[in-house]
């Protein structure tokens, strides 16, 4: 058994002074009923703990880090920013490049603005949407998560589902929850419902175009291209919340699998390099309404800070096609061994995976939306996390969530990982 004696001790100190010991609450391992890890250092496709364990990462900070952690010329690159100082608050040459090379991968954002968080940068467009179309109302899907602003908390995935009641969300006015109006995803009876209801006042639909908060589930084409018909038609606005699916999907994000053009966009993580970045952007005319060209209102103090624009330009520097194919292929092959080893073991599992993201679900399948997720086994799935981190593999702490694929991973780190998957399987009675 690992010794995990100091992380324990760093929880309680943590405990003392931070709600949950933690600053984001899936961290805390509360749904698998354990204490949280608490890391010194990664290194490539490794993260080490304090008591000194090492372990094969797929959280990849929930991921930002596609290129693994530490990687020698993104630090090289910060070294040399960091020394230049860390803050103007006026503008630099770094933004217009990340901008202009973010265009260069993702079209459809004409123009952008930098924020800090992918949180900031769908509460920015929401407010955009709105102050565009003159409308209040927005729609969203269940189980689809766009960061903690009041708007979009309303049945929203990722932790909110691992710890609320998905419905609730204690601290948002009413007012605001009555603003926004949510549909099962994958369901186009449901939202043509609700545009022959609401078009008129919808101001936009927001959608995770793959969703990675619930796990992964992949919008069905239909069911995307609904949406922008739908918003087209009603003169609505369509987000697509791409703040994980981007640059992880595929390298030019789920918007080129479906060959679907949204209205605006939201981008984070990749986008960061583990650095805090996010983007909304869009079309020019849309955009050209924030301030100080618009009336729209938005601003930040480390907006565009210079620190973060190297974390991003020095990360999708080193991103192309064919690191996409390896990574891909990497992701496939690490599937199949998991889908072998449930079966070889008589575990009901279904598999998820769109490009570096993947996710399983201790679950007969189909699963398509929130509520064929929650059919999935939850204790079991909490005892075999315990047994995947004996045998050195560190995945998310939670059914609800999705693992990633770096670059740094090697064909060999994918056979460990599904011998340890089967190890797992061995552990675990059922
Ligand atoms: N949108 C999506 C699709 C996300 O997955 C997340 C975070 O997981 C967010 C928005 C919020 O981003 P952040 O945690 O950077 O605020």
């Amino acid at each position: 058994m690992l010794n995990f004696e100091k992380s324990k001790q760093a929880f309680q100190e943590s405990s003392r002074y931070l709600p949950g010991g933690v600053n984001s609450p899936v961290r805390a391992f509360k749904n698998v009923g354990g204490e949280p890890l608490f890391i010194a250092k990664g290194d490539g496709a490794h993260i080490f703990d304090i008591d000194g364990n090492r372990y094969l990462d797929y959280v990849l900070s929930w991921g930002p880090l596609i290129l693994g952690h530490a990687d020698p010329q993104v630090v090289k690159d910060l070294q040399a920013a960091v020394a230049r100082g860390t803050s103007y608050g006026a503008p630099t040459i770094l933004e217009t490049e990340l901008a202009k090379k973010i265009q260069a991968i993702v079209p459809s954002l004409e123009m952008m603005r930098m924020v800090s968080s992918g949180t900031e940068a769908t509460m920015s467009a929401i407010r955009l949407a709105r102050g565009y179309t003159h409308r209040d109302k927005i729609v969203k899907f269940i189980g689809n998560y766009h960061g903690h602003s009041d708007s979009l908390l309303v049945d929203a995935g990722s932790g909110v589902a691992t710890f609320n009641d998905i419905h609730e969300a204690p601290g948002v006015p009413e007012d605001l929850a009555y603003d926004t109006l949510t549909v099962a995803y994958n369901d186009i009876e449901g939202i043509k419902q609700v545009f022959s209801a609401h078009g008129e006042e919808i101001a936009g639909v927001i959608v995770e175009p793959i969703a990675g908060n619930m796990g992964v589930i992949p919008g069905t084409a239909d069911f995307l291209q609904t949406l922008r018909t739908l918003t087209s038609e009603a003169g609505a606005l369509l987000i697509f919340d791409e703040v994980m699916s981007g640059f992880r999907a595929a390298f030019h994000g789920a918007q080129s699998l479906y060959h679907i053009t949204p209205d605006l966009t939201t981008l984070g993580k990749v986008v960061g390099g583990g650095l805090p970045v996010g983007v909304f952007g869009g079309r020019k005319e849309i955009m050209k309404w924030i301030t100080p060209d618009g009336p729209v209102y938005h601003a930040g103090t480390l907006s565009g800070n210079p620190l973060a624009m190297t974390g991003g330009l020095s990360t999708l520097a080193q991103l192309d096609e064919s690191l996409y194919k390896q990574m891909t292929a990497r992701t496939d092959e690490l599937m199949t061994g998991i889908k072998g080893a449930a079966d070889a073991h008589g575990v009901p599992i279904t598999v998820h995976h769109v490009g570096t993201m993947w996710s399983y679900f201790f679950n007969q399948g189909p699963v398509n939306n929130f509520d064929d997720v929650q059919k999935s086994d939850v204790t079991y799935f909490a005892k075999f996390f315990k047994a995947l981190l004996q045998h050195g593999i560190y995945t998310a702490p939670s059914q609800f969530e999705t693992n990633f694929m770096s670059s740094k991973h090697t064909e060999a780190d994918i056979e460990t990982t599904i011998a340890a998957f089967n190890a797992a399987f061995d552990d675990v009675a059922r």
